[in-house]
């Protein structure tokens, strides 16, 4: 049975965040693939357009051979969620053990998630700690375990392990901040997505 991971984003822009996220996946776990799914529709966020944020993906992902983007979510009608990306990917893929890769802020929606019961049963999740205001690999371990916690409140017994990063304060939102007030985003995000950015005047207003 092959291994593969789902790293699903907005990735408005991509970064060296993500970047270092999904090769670390693909040596700790290890998987074979990880496939990026942009999300079409994000829930809970504006952002630039789909085709622009797709392309930076490819930018970004095009060196690693492990690395695929899925068009997935542009068959998905309204909302993208979990459970729907989740399904169909298991159709184009049969015989797979699937993971879920999350930064440790996403993870803390778990519990609120769409169809989270299903879902959960479907995959296991791995979660990159996150700089969300000084916390270190023991605290995100323990707020793991808190959201393990309330998950089984709901009688959804999960499967997570935390991947060991170094913890990276990058967000998109800051490169979209550095860029609004015209400062450089260099080293930040793959060099061809610098360049994409800047052609197109992306995040500039
Ligand atoms: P924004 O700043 O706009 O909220 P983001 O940087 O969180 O964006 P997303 O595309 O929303 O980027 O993130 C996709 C996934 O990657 C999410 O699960 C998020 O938690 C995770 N992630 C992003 N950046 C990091 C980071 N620096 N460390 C750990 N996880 C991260």
């Amino acid at each position: 049975m092959q291994q593969l991971a789902i790293f699903g984003g907005t990735f408005d822009p991509v970064h060296w965040g993500h970047l270092l996220i999904a090769e670390t996946a693909l040596h700790q776990v290890p998987v074979e693939q990880i496939i990026w799914v942009p999300s079409l529709n994000p829930p809970h966020k504006q952002a630039v357009a789909f085709q622009h944020r797709l392309e930076m993906l490819k930018l970004a992902t095009k060196d690693n051979p492990a690395f695929t983007v899925s068009l997935i979510e542009v068959n998905t009608p309204e909302t993208s969620y979990a459970i729907n990306t989740l399904i169909d990917l298991a159709a184009d893929y049969p015989n797979t053990h699937w993971y879920w890769i999350v930064g440790l802020d996403t993870f803390q929606t778990l519990p609120r998630w769409h169809r989270r019961h299903e879902l959960t049963q479907m995959c296991d999740w791995l979660i990159a700690p996150r700089l969300l205001g000084g916390e270190n690999i023991a605290q995100s371990e323990l707020i793991c375990k808190q959201v393990e916690h309330q998950l089984r409140n709901q009688s959804i017994i999960i499967d997570w392990q935390l991947l060991h990063i170094p913890l990276v304060g990058v967000s998109s939102s800051l490169i979209r901040q550095l860029i609004r007030e015209r400062q450089s985003i260099r080293y930040l995000v793959a060099e061809p997505v610098r360049v994409y950015i800047a052609a197109h005047n992306l995040y500039a207003k």
